[in-house]
């Protein structure tokens, strides 16, 4: 870890001390923190220890409480009656500063640092050198020990270290001894019944009643000292040779089942659990004298600080599946059987997870996933979502302010959590849960009724899949097919992409899965907010437009012919649909489908079985292409309109921004008005038409756009059902009248006046 340290000369604080000593030290800490007697008294003893061991002048310990504020909870040297009187802000001062960023500080002249903040309570005039570390536990700050000498001294970094490694074990000891009580944080609620709202950021929608779980609380580490480090060493291998099993039995039990895909994720754990680097670090820190679990701790925290202390989205996202095998490896050494048993209807309360603990839970019982961090790629997101569990992420307070068996209601439509719900908002949210389970029934009862309107004109409806999971939608839903296989999904989590081999046998699974219904296989459409650790080279100014999707594999022409080849081989005397991501100019797409011809021609000329046909389309995603359809129309059997980014491109707005989220609509006349240019220029030339963005699968812009002349739609299978019920409860001809009518309309949105239309006709989604 890094840390500020001032170059001087002169005698180390603590002189010749030895890892031996550090083992002793740590041992009697230890006999202090497990005494008997107010905890006051045996932190006052603690900091008395470490000062007399590092022959420091002043050893304190400084707390974290509730409001990010460190105060001082016991110090040998400096003035007794600023002991839980003098606070710094965190942020403020040098001990404010070590908190801010968790790390350390090691200072000849502390005086001279621009955030040096004096106080004159604690009397610290006569000390120039300072040298201070975070207290750590289960991954956040929960305080700063300081030690300090009268003389300007510098420090090395045996000695920052040693001090951190004491910082650790207090810390575990403090937290077993519950020094931070979490009353403190229900007293500063005031009204602890009442009902407390917590926001977040929607990662998956739907609404979960139920009880809150804290999500495997963290490993409290009995043992922190060991005597022997040659056991601890033992013990450490043999929970390794445990992990390395239980992630290749994850890997087992996932594959061939409908979570197939899920495999691939898992494979980057088996990575991390081989790392010989990890490994020989948390085999050092035994050797210091630390029992196997203390050291894993201590390496964790110390990776995972400095890998939250990288400005980049893909290394914090690892840093969560860093804690899922740390978490792994310290139950497996404090004995296993932390796996919680979950009531009927759980909602999991977590700092993060990791894709393999959220599949540890019974899938079943879970009715929801809250976190305090995380972001919509990682990769327990992205399972979440295949599970469809509702998900909030960015909870602010949800660990400090939930108790385990809470009553909570996890509204993850509105994006928020309601703690304490009274009877009434229960009532309400029963209701509206099942309503919609009812709604559900309903859709599966008329799975299979003819998606045709009243007056008689048929719609095809598609579903849009990524994961192997997502192929039951198609039973479920009796969609005609896949109208948008986002090939990179599973590839998200890899680290490097998937050989020919793998990537046939996946494709096949999808092939076979699909049942004789055509499956159009996009390309791989990676970057932008869609991250491939393996491909992407570096940090962009604007992803979105960046070096992505067929710019990036055609630059890379071997993944993108290695990806054709193996949907050749996969389709071998089967049809073969292959669309072609953010298409921008008519080159782009000749290019990547002589990539194609090359491919299949060789898969002919090497004996293959050609695909009984091949279908070749683009999506239209950027707008650019909408003044080159008649070419683009000659060359290709189909175009598929990407709302999503077409949207973001045509207003300018990027769809990850939530504050934009509701400022442009797709429910609007210059979006119709596209998209019915588009449709009639491609029904001019007799190529396939579908749209495959979100907004096909909200139920009034589907009926809009069969008014502007859509006849084919792809969409999540959960939509299917309501857009379904929609088409068959409206008579087109109505619709278009309204419809066409509207679009000279100089309105942002035509949501309301549509809506308020359909309701007059009767036109509903159930
Ligand atoms: C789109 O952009 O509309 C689309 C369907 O592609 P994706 O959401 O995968 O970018
Ligand atoms: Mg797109």
């Amino acid at each position: 870890m890094s840390h500020e340290r001032q170059s001087m000369s002169g005698k180390s604080i603590s002189g010749s001390f030895s890892a031996g000593d550090l083992r002793r030290m740590l041992s009697r800490l230890r006999d202090v923190m497990a005494g008997v007697g107010a905890v006051q008294g045996r932190l006052d003893k603690v900091v008395a220890l470490i000062a007399q061991d590092l022959r420091a002048d002043v050893c304190s310990c400084y707390v974290m409480r509730a409001g990010e504020v460190l105060e001082l909870f016991a110090t040998y040297g400096l003035a007794q009656k600023a002991v839980h009187q003098t606070r710094l802000r965190v942020g403020e001062g040098l001990v404010g500063e070590i908190a801010a960023h968790s790390r350390p500080l090691a200072l000849a002249d502390a005086w001279s640092h621009p955030q040096f903040v004096y106080r004159p309570e604690t009397g610290e005039d006569f000390f120039r050198s300072l040298m201070g570390v975070p207290m750590i536990q289960a991954g956040r700050v929960i305080g700063v020990l300081v030690v300090q000498t009268r003389e300007e001294r510098p420090f090395n970094d045996w000695e920052v270290e040693t001090l951190e490694t004491v910082a650790m074990v207090i810390a575990e000891l403090m937290a077993a001894t519950q020094v931070i009580k979490r009353e403190e944080l229900a007293q500063q609620e005031g009204n602890a019944t009442l009902l407390v709202r917590l926001s977040g950021e929607i990662l998956h929608a739907g609404v979960g009643i139920g009880c809150a779980v804290m999500h495997k609380p963290h490993v409290r580490i009995g043992r922190l000292v060991a005597d022997d480090p040659v056991t601890e060493q033992y013990r450490l291998h043999q929970a390794l040779g445990t992990l390395r099993e239980e992630v290749d039995k994850l890997i087992d039990t996932s594959t061939g089942e409908a979570e197939g895909s899920y495999g691939d994720i898992l494979e980057v754990y088996r990575m991390f659990a081989d790392d010989r680097g990890w490994i020989n670090k948390i085999s050092e820190v035994i050797s210091s004298g630390l029992t196997a679990e203390a050291a894993v701790q201590k390496v964790h925290d110390d990776t995972r600080l400095r890998m939250m202390q990288i400005n980049d989205p893909i290394i914090r996202e690892r840093v969560q599946d860093l804690d899922d095998l740390a978490n792994r490896l310290l139950s497996i050494l404090a004995g296993g059987g932390l796996r919680v048993e979950l009531p009927d209807n759980a909602i999991l309360i977590c700092r993060s997870i990791g894709p393999t603990e959220l599949l540890d839970y019974d899938r079943r019982k879970l009715k929801g996933l809250v976190m305090e961090e995380g972001s919509p790629t990682m990769h327990a997101a992205v399972v979440a979502k295949a599970l469809d569990i509702p998900v909030l992420a960015q909870v602010q307070g949800a660990l400090s302010r939930i108790d385990a068996l809470d009553q909570i209601v996890l509204d993850a439509n509105a994006g928020q959590v309601i703690l304490r719900p009274s009877e009434e908002v229960l009532e309400a949210y029963h209701a509206a849960v099942e309503a919609r389970v009812k709604q559900k029934a309903a859709y599966a009862m008329f799975r299979d009724l003819p998606v045709v309107t009243r007056d008689g004109v048929k719609v095809s409806l598609n579903i849009n899949a990524g994961f192997l999971l997502d192929m039951q939608g198609l039973a479920e839903t009796n969609a005609d097919g896949i109208g948008l296989y986002r090939t990179e999904m599973p590839f998200l989590a890899m680290p490097t992409l998937p050989d020919v081999t793998a990537q046939v046998a996946l494709y096949k699974q999808v092939i076979d899965g699909a049942k004789g219904k055509p499956v159009t296989f996009r390309t791989l459409d990676v970057g932008g907010d869609k991250i491939a650790a393996s491909t992407v080279s570096g940090p962009e100014d604007n992803p979105a437009m960046g070096w992505r999707s067929i710019r990036l594999t055609l630059d890379r022409p071997a993944l993108l012919r290695q990806q054709l080849r193996a949907m050749i081989k996969a389709t071998e005397g089967q049809v073969l649909r292959v669309m072609f991501p953010m298409i921008a100019s008519i080159a782009e797409f000749d290019a990547a489908h002589r990539i194609f011809r090359l491919e299949l021609d060789r898969h002919i000329r090497d004996g293959g079985k050609a695909p009984r046909t091949v279908k070749i389309g683009t999506m239209l995603e950027v707008p650019s292409l909408l003044w080159q359809l008649e070419g683009l129309c000659k060359r290709v059997d189909f175009i598929s309109i990407g709302t999503n980014d077409l949207m973001q491109f045509m207003f300018a707005a990027d769809r990850g921004n939530t504050r934009l989220a509701n400022r442009y609509d797709t429910l609007s006349a210059p979006v119709l008005k596209m998209i019915r240019d588009v449709v009639r220029a491609c029904a001019g030339a007799g190529v396939e038409v579908s749209v495959c963005g979100e907004m096909a699968g909200k139920p009034h812009d589907a009926l809009a756009l069969l008014a502007v002349g859509c006849r084919n739609l792809s969409m999540s299978a959960s939509s299917i059902g309501a857009v379904r019920a929609i088409i068959r409860s409206a008579t087109l001809r109505d619709v278009e009248s309204f419809v066409l009518g509207a679009l000279n309309s100089d309105d942002s949105s035509l949501r309301e006046s549509f809506r308020e239309f359909t309701r007059d006709r009767g036109i509903a989604a159930v």
